[in-house]
């Protein structure tokens, strides 16, 4: 069985003050969380801070981003070997506001998830379509050829160390999500892949997040889906109480699939 894991991603938002308050009303409101992994990736800026209030305790810190470099003349960047001296476990790579923003490449993203690799970081590779994509029938298409470069001269191991995230680019921040069913059926088209890449077995094992206008009302649909295994959510983690719901209904789904 696959742990749910929710990845609160809060993007270029908040003030220390409010990223130390945002991380202390989740923490204290997931106390003693089951069945579930929860997960807040904070801006660079507040990553010492917020490591400093989960300490040891179940909700684990996540960057952004990273260079795949691990150290040298990048001014701007943070290496994967910095995150993980402050104790992040998780890094979020591909990231359709990065691709479109920054220009990040297919070949860039990349080097930064077998960097991320290298230093026992797990990358949370994202790939999605556009909408117009979407129109042209390419979602899986897209999708196949994100997944695979991502992953191209990965170790073979490599896979299974990974998790990743459908975030279709028209659900991302736009209050649209995409139906349970279209979650779904992408979900099994790249697990369908990371079979042929890795192995049955070891495909049952990776973790496939929803990213795409997840909340506390539509995440309930989404986590009943067999094959979405927890969510990567933007603008609802801001609002520590949201997260906790859906953290907490992402855990009852898991029990619930578990028979419990
Ligand atoms: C995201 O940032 O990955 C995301 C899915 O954002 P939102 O939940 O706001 O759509």
């Amino acid at each position: 069985m696959r742990t749910p894991l929710v990845i609160g991603n809060w993007k270029m938002h908040g003030t220390l003050a409010e990223a130390r308050a945002l991380a202390s009303a989740v923490r204290d409101g997931l106390r003693r969380p089951r069945g579930v992994e929860p997960v807040l990736c904070p801006p660079f800026t507040a990553l010492a801070a917020v490591a400093e209030i989960l300490g040891n305790g179940p909700i684990r810190l996540g960057a952004q981003n990273c260079h795949d470099e691990p150290s040298g003349a990048h001014t701007g960047e943070i290496s994967a070997a910095m995150l993980v001296d402050l104790g992040a476990r998780y890094v979020l790579l591909g990231h359709s506001e990065r691709r479109r923003e920054m220009g990040e490449s297919d070949a860039q993203i990349n080097r930064k998830v077998r960097a991320a690799l290298v230093h026992g970081l797990t990358p949370v590779l994202c790939v999605g379509e556009t909408g117009e994509e979407r129109r042209q029938g390419l979602t899986f298409t897209t999708v196949e050829g994100q997944l695979r470069a991502g992953l191209a001269d990965v170790p073979a191991d490599g896979p299974a160390k990974i998790v990743f995230a459908y975030e279709p680019v028209w659900a991302i921040g736009t209050g649209v999500q995409a139906t349970p069913t279209q979650a779904a059926e992408v979900h099994g088209y790249l697990r369908g892949l990371l079979s042929e890449l890795t192995s049955k077995e070891a495909a049952q094992a990776i973790r496939i997040l929803y990213g795409g206008s997840v909340n506390a009302d539509n995440a309930d649909g989404l986590f009943a889906e067999p094959e979405v295994d927890g969510a990567l959510v933007g603008g609802a983690s801001l609002n520590p109480q949201a997260f906790i719901t859906i953290v907490r209904k992402a855990a009852r789904a898991g029990a619930a699939a578990r028979g419990e």
